[in-house]
């Protein structure tokens, strides 16, 4: 059997090759789904496997759900039982990235939601960096703005809100670039194609507010709650863009990129060009905290 090979698909485990949606699928068609990226960690020492804020990943789901009209049959607690048994049966023993998707089926041309015909689909791989963790990322101030909250809300994951992101980040790596800094249509600094992003500044942590069209995130409330137990100041506030080029240090976050420190925007070097220590203090403890390993945090941690 070979590694992740069974897929949760229209109700139950099958062999990821016999996963097929049809070509007249709206989710296809006009990009009507939503999404989750969630973690899970290996723990070789007691041979378990932890899912870092799960409940939460599946509630957000779930008000991507509500926010696209796209009703799902299916609590967060049970999500949460069929990634436990998917995980199960697919034996991870990994590092690995859990991608749950709430989609349209339905074979029709016209772009609505319909209550009915909604999907709900999870796949886990293997996954270890998404961006470099330890040596940091250049990033460029996108071209492309942010979608608004009146266009297609950033709050959620919308599978088509991502055409946003795509062409950010193909853009940046386009140009030389690891990954894509946006700006909302007004012009404050908004997150990256797929990450929150903080500066420090005189030893103090700041990062955009929810309301400059990111993402309600889960690893940006994280990193709060970590910042806070390091007795450090978080300011959320509106971030011009040329704060980003004044900052001792940046770095984004997020549940694929953790924390990954920003060494260089738009061809300026951020602080000395490495991880500074607030980044790097933070970083720490951060991966403690996903693996369980800081009691306070440890409920964040789902063993399967
Ligand atoms: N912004 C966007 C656009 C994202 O896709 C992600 C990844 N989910 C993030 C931010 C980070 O959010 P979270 O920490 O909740 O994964």
């Amino acid at each position: 059997m070979s590694e992740c090979e069974f897929v949760y698909f229209r109700g139950d485990f099958v062999p990821s090759a016999d996963a097929r949606v049809s070509i007249k699928a709206r989710a296809l068609n006009y990009g009507l789904g939503c999404f989750e990226g969630i973690r899970a960690y290996w723990n070789e020492d007691d041979q378990r496997l932890r899912i870092f804020r799960v409940e939460d990943h599946y509630r957000r789901l779930l008000n991507s759900c509500r926010i696209l009209q796209m009703p799902i049959a299916l609590s967060a607690e049970q999500m949460v039982e069929i990634t436990d048994e998917l995980c199960r049966k697919n034996e991870v023993r990994a590092d690995s990235y859990i991608r749950p998707i709430v989609y349209d089926t339905v074979e029709a041309i016209s772009p609505i939601m319909t209550e009915d015909g909604n999907e709900f689909a999870v796949f886990v791989q293997p996954m270890r960096d998404y961006l470099d963790t330890s040596g940091g990322i250049t990033a460029c101030v996108s071209s492309w703005r942010r979608t608004g909250e009146n266009m297609i809300p950033a709050r959620a994951k919308p599978v088509g809100g991502y055409v946003n992101s795509a062409l950010a980040r193909s853009e940046a790596k386009a140009n030389g670039y690891d990954e894509a800094i946006f700006l909302t249509a007004d012009g404050y600094v908004s997150e990256g194609s797929a990450e929150h992003i903080f500066l420090v500044r005189d030893g103090e942590l700041i990062t955009p507010t929810s309301q400059e069209d990111n993402l309600e995130g889960i690893t940006r409330h994280t990193v709060l709650a970590l910042a806070g137990e390091l007795g450090r100041t978080v300011v959320e506030r509106r971030v011009a863009r040329a704060e980003l080029y004044v900052a001792d240090e940046i770095f984004f976050c997020g549940t694929g990129a953790e924390v990954t420190p920003v060494r260089g925007v738009d061809r300026r070097i951020i602080g000395d060009g490495a991880m500074g220590p607030v980044t790097r203090e933070l970083q720490e403890l951060f991966f403690k905290a996903v693996r369980g390993q800081v009691e306070k945090f440890a409920h964040w941690c789902h063993l399967v």
